[in-house]
């Protein structure tokens, strides 16, 4: 195994991963609420969790790697406040909670799919491990970390002395500074719901000790993580959002049930914005994965997007920034084509390119660095065509942006059908040309840069290419 450093937001220090049982690692990822679509936002929390695997991988351990689906008690603030955000998708689409948390799930897995984000070893829905956090709920309240009041049972954050250690939350300003309205029979405001109980028409609820009820958001994560996971987690990723609220609460809930510190090293990507400001469903500008494919862009155009900025700077998403990322991405699917279809000998690649790679993307996973390697094999060819495919196709394997797939014509320009209308313009500029009506010809070349293709005029005739990363559909 390679030495691998990751960014711990606990200790707010880039540390040597030391795994409890190498070669294993146990990495557990908050899943989507499937309310409703995953956007793109959501989705790049999805890629860093991919990425973070995939170096992992090729550092030469194993990967155990569990995600959640929550499919109940996740309400619509953070904190305990609002409706259930599947009941509000159920009564919004008319359908039940079930329906809802399938079609949604089965729409995540698509697009993760489409993204090459890996399947994760274990996925787990909340509805299905209700006794598990029955379970751990029924341990807090019996080491007096929880009580019971009118509405549920609750986690009481004074006995957790480590409480807000993740965020640097000071709980007294917190207690001062709180809002009016909290339930008066929590004992501090920062108390959270472990278990609340329900009216009778809620759609979702279970028995409890505690009378029928639902659990809450942050004991679905601890009881399903150390489900699978064990009382020693390695990683824990999520984003940015969850640090003060969501993660603290795990932590405290965690820790209090195994007695020690459960999760090693906390790792979470940093938000991505939209026109620099938050991406909000009542916004707007909380674009989907099909929105991207709508406006013309290959889901994966989106992937390169994402590596081409650091997990943990804020990323801010435009059209034009996008489009810049398609094009670039089309650019490398070209070069990988053009590759294949060069048979010089090959050699051995220099040691030094592949130690770049490779330290580039252990130290805190540098995928912008990575990437800038690649452009240098492409674009500087010091090595020959064989030995530089050969290294892209190595790197894809973190990088995960189908190169092996375009070298073989399957993806990119290449792999575009080139649409009737196009190649008969082609044919009309090249007969305009043989006329010497370069004007025309010219009206021609400017209407299909317009239409997004290029033709370059060789000794074989004209040849037309498709400049973007588009058309979905794949
Ligand atoms: P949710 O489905 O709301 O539970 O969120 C799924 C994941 O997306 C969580 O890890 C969130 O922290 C993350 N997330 C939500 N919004 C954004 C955003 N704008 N940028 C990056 N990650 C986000
Ligand atoms: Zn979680």
């Amino acid at each position: 195994m390679r030495p691998v450093h990751v960014y711990n937001t606990l200790t707010r220090r880039k540390e040597l991963l030391r795994p409890v049982n190498p070669p294993v690692v146990g990495v557990y990822t908050c899943g989507p609420t499937v309310y409703d679509y995953a956007h793109v936002g959501n989705l790049r929390a999805y890629v860093f969790a991919d990425t973070l695997r995939r170096v992992l991988e090729t550092a030469g351990y194993q990967v155990r790697h569990v995600m959640n689906i929550t499919d109940v008690g996740h309400l619509m603030s953070d904190a305990d406040e609002g409706e259930d955000k599947m009941l509000a998708g159920a009564r919004r689409e008319r359908k039940t909670p079930l329906e809802i948390a399938d079609h949604y799930t089965r729409a995540f897995f698509e697009h993760a799919q489409a993204l090459n984000i890996r399947r994760p070893t274990v996925v787990c829905r909340a509805t299905e491990h209700i006794p598990a956090m029955i379970q751990m709920v029924r341990t807090l309240l019996e080491r007096g970390y929880a009580y019971e009041i009118g509405d549920g049972v609750y986690f009481d954050v004074s006995r957790f002395a480590e409480y807000g250690r993740l965020s640097g939350l000071d709980l007294e300003a917190q207690e001062a500074g709180a809002r009016v309205g909290v339930n008066p029979e929590k004992r501090h405001p920062a108390d959270f719901a472990l278990w609340r109980k329900a009216d009778p028409q809620h759609l979702m609820q279970w028995d409890s000790p505690w009378g029928r009820g639902y659990p809450g958001w942050h004991i679905e994560c601890s009881a399903m993580s150390m489900q699978y996971l064990g009382d020693r987690i390695d990683i824990h990723t999520g984003g940015a959002d969850h640090i003060p609220v969501h993660h603290e609460n795990e932590i405290a809930q965690s820790d209090a049930v195994a007695g020690h510190r459960v999760v090693q090293v906390w790792m979470h990507n940093e938000f991505l914005l939209v026109d620099g400001g938050r991406m909000g469903k009542s916004l707007g500008n909380a674009y989907t994965l099909d929105d991207l494919r709508q406006r013309g862009f290959h889901p994966l155009a989106f992937r390169y997007f994402c590596l081409n900025a650091h997990y943990r700077t804020k990323l801010n998403f435009t059209w034009e920034a996008l489009e810049a990322a398609a094009r670039a991405l089309d650019r490398l699917w070209e070069a990988v084509y053009q590759l294949a279809s060069c048979h010089r000998p090959g050699g051995r690649p220099p040691a030094e390119l592949e130690e770049a790679f490779g330290e580039a993307v252990r130290d805190d996973l540098g995928l912008p660095r990575a990437l800038a390697l690649v452009w240098q094999v492409v674009r500087d060819e010091p090595v020959p065509a064989p030995v530089a495919l050969d290294l892209l196709s190595r790197w894809d394997e973190v990088l995960g942006l189908g190169l092996d797939e375009a070298a073989a014509g399957r993806l990119g320009p290449v792999a575009d059908p080139i649409p009737a209308e196009v190649l008969s313009m082609v044919e009309e500029r090249r007969v305009a040309r043989a006329a010497r009506d370069w004007e025309r010809a010219d009206a021609i070349r400017q209407r299909l840069g317009d239409m997004g293709y290029t033709v370059e005029d060789g000794p074989e005739g004209p040849r037309v290419r498709r400049l973007r990363a588009i058309d979905a559909g794949q």
